[in-house]
């Protein structure tokens, strides 16, 4: 039942390209109930790519190898193998035909090198004979299932969907069920995490708990094996629903969304329109909004007022309030809060300020000083914070903890403590 991962490839050992595919293939295996066992990267070279598929060969059932399948004499997957397996290369003409059949639609000129994709070690069936262009193809090697993939992500996340899964999952059909659910948590650092999972109750003692730090959030996995998919789904919410009795606040979303799809959603389910004022984020919520299909249902604009007049020209802060107590403070966010939901005619405004760094900053106004404001009808809530990184880091924070604030304030949860 386990198998092992093989991405080939120099830009991926170079540190020019990071291995999106081992990562990709991985989650899709663990998730069907297989175990990965090992992940290798190794380069365009003869003996490595041996090596690795020899070791894989005496102790996996399975390996999936990515890459190396190219028209480019870097690419020598299949030469590789063919060598290492004592099999001779033959032209498969299945793939020939789709080559030349990509090859026409695209107007491009058949050439030897493209025709060397072709040819693949004897023994080697097309993984997908009909329909798209992606080629990979399985070996059997003894009891060992061998699936060559390319190494462009787009085309080996499809044949791995459509084609490896089915195939691994139709001879080990005794794989135990397994789910797992993500939950996205922002505000919480790993410690406290930490210890508020020491005092959780895992009634079924079978859960197994992973915690992911992914800056600013942290999530975490909860997987739970079984047989029975009824049991395993309802263990699964129990174990969830008293994760949410101690943590619930902080938990922004589950599985793929993101903060700003929580937030859009909550707009549009309230019947709410807001707008941004934003300085020190040059725009990042706006884009983290927009990102969402369908905001312009809730998304009216906003003004990225960077420099001290352009809050007063388009969010109408007073001169008076920027000269007391700066750009960066809680008056001047309220201004700019309360002043873009007027010009907009928004239900919301919220409003951003601070220093991104990495200079800028002062004893009074370290680098990371960030001032949030939320405007609702006649309310206005402002608050500060300190954040720690980059100036990179410190924009994201800053987006992350002002769609908080509508997310909290939305349901009704105080806002993150401040300084
Ligand atoms: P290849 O099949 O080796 O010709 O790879 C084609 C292209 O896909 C490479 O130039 C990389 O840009 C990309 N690629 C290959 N392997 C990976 C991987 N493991 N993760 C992400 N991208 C990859
Ligand atoms: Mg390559």
């Amino acid at each position: 039942m386990h198998g092992e991962i093989i991405t080939i490839g120099d830009e991926l050992i170079s540190g020019r390209t990071l291995d999106l595919n081992s990562r990709y293939a991985a989650g899709r295996l663990t998730a069907s109930g297989l175990c990965v066992t090992r992940i290798k990267s190794v380069g365009d070279d003869y003996n490595t790519i041996s090596e690795a598929i020899t070791k894989a060969l005496n102790r996996s059932r399975f390996v999936i190898i990515t890459g190396g399948l190219g028209s480019t004499n870097d690419d020598m997957t299949s030469k590789v193998v063919a060598k290492t397996l004592n099999r001779s290369l033959c032209l498969n003409k299945q793939m020939l035909q789709k080559i030349k059949t990509y090859v026409e639609a695209r107007r491009i000129r058949m050439t030897p090198s493209l025709e060397k994709m072709a040819w693949v070690p004897e023994g080697s069936m097309m993984l997908n004979p009909e329909g798209a262009t992606a080629c990979g193809f399985i070996l059997k090697e003894k009891d060992v299932r061998l699936y060559f993939l390319p190494g462009v992500p787009e085309q080996m996340r499809y044949l791995m969907d459509e084609f490896v899964l089915p195939d691994i999952l139709s001879v080990y059909k005794a794989v135990p069920l397994i789910k797992q659910k993500v939950l996205k948590l922002y505000g919480l650092d790993e410690p406290s995490i930490a210890e508020i999972f020491k005092g959780l109750q895992d009634k079924t003692g079978e859960a197994i708990f992973g915690f992911y730090p992914f800056f600013p959030e942290n999530h975490i996995t909860i997987s739970l094996r079984g047989k029975n998919e009824s049991k395993v789904t309802k263990n699964l919410e129990e174990i969830e629903t008293e994760i949410r009795r101690l943590i619930g606040p902080y938990i922004f979303g589950a599985g793929n969304q993101e903060m700003e799809d929580v937030v859009g959603q909550m707009l549009i389910e309230r019947n709410l329109t807001i707008s941004l004022a934003e300085s020190c984020t040059g725009g990042l919520i706006g884009h983290r909004l927009t990102n969402v299909p369908g905001s312009s249902g809730y998304f009216q604009g906003g003004a990225i007022v960077y420099s001290n007049q352009s809050k007063v020209d388009f969010t109408h802060v007073s001169p008076r309030t920027l000269e007391m107590h700066g750009a960066v403070s809680d008056s001047t966010v309220r201004e700019m809060a309360n002043g873009i939901k007027k010009h907009m005619k928004t239900d919301l405004g919220l409003a951003v300020t601070g220093i991104a760094g990495p200079s800028g900053g002062t004893e009074e106004k370290p680098v990371g000083t960030v001032h949030i404001g939320l405007a609702n009808g006649n309310q206005v809530f402002s608050g500060k914070y300190c954040f720690w990184g980059n100036r990179r880091q410190v924009k994201l924070n800053t987006s992350m903890m002002a769609l908080d604030w509508v997310r909290r304030h939305l349901n009704g949860n105080s806002f993150l403590p401040g300084i």
